[in-house]
Parts: structure tokens; C-alpha cells; sequence
């Protein structure tokens, strides 16, 4: 075992999973008592990665490792504060956190680097035979990472298009093997890997760790920071779907107009499904409901419908933002759903806080103000019309004014 100062720190700092890591880990027992007794600010520093990963992933991924010993040693610590926290939705962002930096940090490594690395995760890609550029992985292998590949792209089109090169059926096999992949599909594949392989040591933590097992400032920075995720998940409504009535009244027109054209059995584009499902998967549509609606297109599958609403909930995708949807075309302003020109005068970031802001106003404002006009239209000589009964467009005024006083705070 080599002394600390032979360490090569900032190798561990950015492959802090290997094997020998660990044994760097066990050897100079640098157990969690002990890393944050001696070295403090690594603590600091699993704040900031922390903070980090839950404002913002690619800041994350971008950011400079720090000093090597710190970087690698904080590795540990956010792994027990992270499996402390005990929270499903988070334990995925980090993993998804991490495996972007790291990454970024095989850039520069040769291919037979990253294969070696994607070994010491449990994964085997050998070369090919024929073509020692090329490497093959076990169909095994290959469906047990990269059967839900994700590749993070903000266009839609080209993000679909190269999912859909990963799929098996789109791979030359041969031999029980995916064959020729090549140099720049490894740091795809050790990306998939080095996520699931993190998740699951999470989950064995959670399985195998006491709380006596933790320092007592560990367990209060993991409260302190599940506070955090919790304020985070409440202001994007992460996990809570709206319960109420679903009304398509309330919907902005960009979604009114791609409901509409479903029901009137319109084959809508990859990009515009996708807009729809993920604004209704956000609103708390069920994926029953959703198959209902899906139905009316005419290239209606069950199976692959099933199969998109199913990842789309398995990786809580949230409705996309105005801004992405104008630079695909697909803002729509209706000035007859936009009646309180939310939609024009900029004021809406994303469909959904239409949507929740105009469900309020229906149930509030809008809907008890016709069942009163139709109770005293109906029962005339008992309750006769009041002069004074504010028509509509006055309601809407009234309540624009006092949703600006509340932004103001006045
Ligand atoms: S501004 Fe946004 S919410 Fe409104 S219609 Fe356009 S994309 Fe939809």
C-alpha cells in the first residue's frame, strides 16, 4: 500500500470508485469519524457538491475537482450523507450527477482505459476479433445498462433519434454479443454503468447502515439537507401531482391545441407527443388516462405507448419550459384561453404554472360566479339578480389586480 504522500489524490479524486480507492480507504482507516475530525473542510466541500447537484447537475459535472485527497475523501462522506437522507429521487439526480462529471474526466483517457474502468464496475467489453478499434458486450450486458439509455439532449428530435440507435433491435448482434461499438459509444456505455453501479452501492449502504454508524454533525447536515431537497421537490412540485379535477379548460393554448388535434385524431410528431405527455404527466394524468387519449392517434400502439409513459414516469420528466417550446414553434397563443394574457405579456414559464394558476381561478372565481348567475336566473322570484352582480370580464379584472398586489407583497 502505497504512503499518503505517493498518492496519486487527483486519479482517486476522479475515479473515486475503484478498487483500490477502497483499499486506500480501508488501509489508512479514514473512516467517517475520522475524515471529519482531521480533515474539515471536506465537509464544506460535500456541501457544495450537494447544494450543486441539486440546483443545477451540469454546474455539477463542469465543476473543478478540488484538491485531490479533499475531492476523494468527500466521495465517502456524500455516499453515507446521501444514503442517510434516504430520498429515491434524489439518490437518482446524484447518480446521474456523478456519472456526468466522471464522465467528463474520461475525455482524455485512452479506450482501453475506460474499458478497464467499466471492469472495475462489473461491466466486460471485449474488442472485437476483426477490428481492434471496435469492442463488443455481452447482449446480457448490453440490455442490463443500456436497455433505458438516456442521452441528455435539449433537442428532442435528435435526443429520440439517437435513443433509438441503442436499442437492441438497432444493433448489429452476433454471438451472444453487440458487436462493433466504437470509441465514442464506450463513454456512453461507462457512463450507464458508472449511474446504475452508484445507485445500487446507495441502496446497499441504506441496507447495511446503522445511525450510530454516523457522526452526530453528519446526521444533522443530513437533516439539514433533506429539509433542502423537500423545499426543492414543494417548489417544483416534484412527487405531488395535482389531485383535482383535471380541467382541459385550464390548459394553455400550446397543449389545448395539441389536445385538441388527439382528439380530432391527428397524427402528432414524436416532439409534440412528448410535449403533451410529459405536461399531463405533470399534472397528475394517469397513465391509464393518458392511453385513453393516445388512443385517438391513428398509429396508436398500446404496447410502445405503454412503454414511453412508463419511462417518462420512471424518470419524473417534467412538462417542458415556454421558452424550449417557442424555439420549437409550439408556443400558441390563444387570446380566447389566454384571458388573463399570462401567455403574452410573458408572465408564464412553463404550461403547467398556466395550467395550476388557471385551475385556481376556475374553482375559485370563475365557476361559483356561473352557478350563481344560473341559480338566480332559475329561481328568479326567489332570488331576484342583483344589480350590483359584477359581470365576468369585472371578476377577472378584480382578481388580476390582487394576484399582482400579492407578487408585490402589498
Ligand atoms: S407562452 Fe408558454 S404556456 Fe403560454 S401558450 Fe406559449 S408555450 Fe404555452
Amino acid at each position: 500500500m502505497p504512503l499518503l504522500s505517493e498518492i496519486n489524490w487527483s486519479y482517486y479524486a476522479k475515479y473515486p470508485f475503484v478498487a483500490s480507492a477502497r483499499e486506500i480507504i480501508v488501509e489508512h482507516n479514514f473512516t467517517l469519524f475520522n475524515i471529519l475530525n482531521d480533515v474539515p473542510e471536506v465537509l464544506e466541500n460535500v456541501e457544495k457538491n450537494l447544494d450543486l447537484i441539486l440546483e443545477d447537475i451540469d454546474s455539477f459535472a463542469s465543476k473543478e475537482l478540488g484538491k485531490g485527497a479533499t475531492e476523494f475523501l468527500s466521495y465517502s462522506v456524500q455516499n453515507a450523507l446521501v444514503s442517510f437522507i434516504n430520498d429515491k429521487w434524489f439518490i437518482q439526480r446524484y447518480a446521474e450527477a456523478f456519472a456526468k462529471r466522471t464522465r467528463m474526466s474520461i475525455k482524455k483517457e485512452k479506450d482501453s482505459k475506460i474499458i478497464e474502468l467499466i471492469a472495475e464496475l462489473g461491466a466486460k467489453i471485449e474488442p472485437e476479433d476483426t477490428e481492434p478499434t471496435t469492442w463488443k458486450m455481452k447482449v446480457i450486458d448490453y440490455l442490463k445498462y443500456l436497455s433505458e439509455i438516456r442521452i441528455p439532449l435539449k433537442d428532442v428530435k435528435l435526443k429520440h433519434n439517437m435513443e433509438k440507435k441503442w436499442k437492441l433491435v438497432n444493433r448489429r448482434v452476433g454471438d451472444g454479443y453487440v458487436r462493433n461499438l466504437d470509441g465514442r459509444e464506450l463513454h456512453q456505455i461507462f457512463e450507464e454503468v458508472l449511474r446504475k453501479w452508484i445507485t445500487k452501492r446507495i441502496s446497499r449502504i441504506i441496507g447495511e447502515m446503522e445511525e450510530t454508524d454516523l457522526p452526530k454533525l453528519l446526521i444533522e447536515k443530513g437533516l439539514e439537507f433533506k429539509a433542502k431537497i423537500n423545499d426543492f421537490k414543494k417548489e417544483r412540485k416534484i412527487g405531488e401531482y395535482y389531485t383535482g379535477n383535471v380541467y382541459n379548460e385550464a390548459f394553455p393554448g400550446c397543449i389545448n391545441k395539441l389536445y385538441n388535434d388527439i382528439l380530432a385524431g391527428r397524427n402528432l410528431s414524436n416532439d409534440e407527443r412528448l410535449v403533451i405527455e410529459f405536461f399531463l404527466l405533470s399534472i397528475g394524468f394517469k397513465k391509464d388516462e393518458l392511453l385513453k387519449l393516445f388512443a385517438h392517434s391513428p398509429d396508436f400502439k398500446a404496447d410502445k405507448s405503454e412503454y414511453f409513459i412508463e419511462h417518462a414516469l420512471k424518470k419524473e420528466y417534467y412538462s417542458f419550459g415556454c421558452k424550449s417550446l417557442r424555439t420549437k414553434g409550439f408556443c400558441y397563443i390563444s387570446p380566447s384561453v389566454d384571458l388573463y394574457n399570462w401567455c403574452s405579456e410573458g408572465k408564464i414559464k412553463n404550461p403547467v404554472n398556466f395550467f395550476r394558476r388557471m385551475v385556481w381561478m376556475l374553482e375559485k372565481i370563475i365557476f361559483p360566479h356561473f352557478i350563481s348567475i344560473l341559480l338566480q336566473f332559475f329561481f328568479y322570484p326567489f332570488f331576484p339578480i342583483r344589480k350590483a352582480a359584477p359581470p365576468l370580464v369585472k371578476y377577472l379584472k378584480m382578481t388580476r389586480g390582487k394576484q399582482k398586489s400579492k407578487k408585490t407583497g402589498k
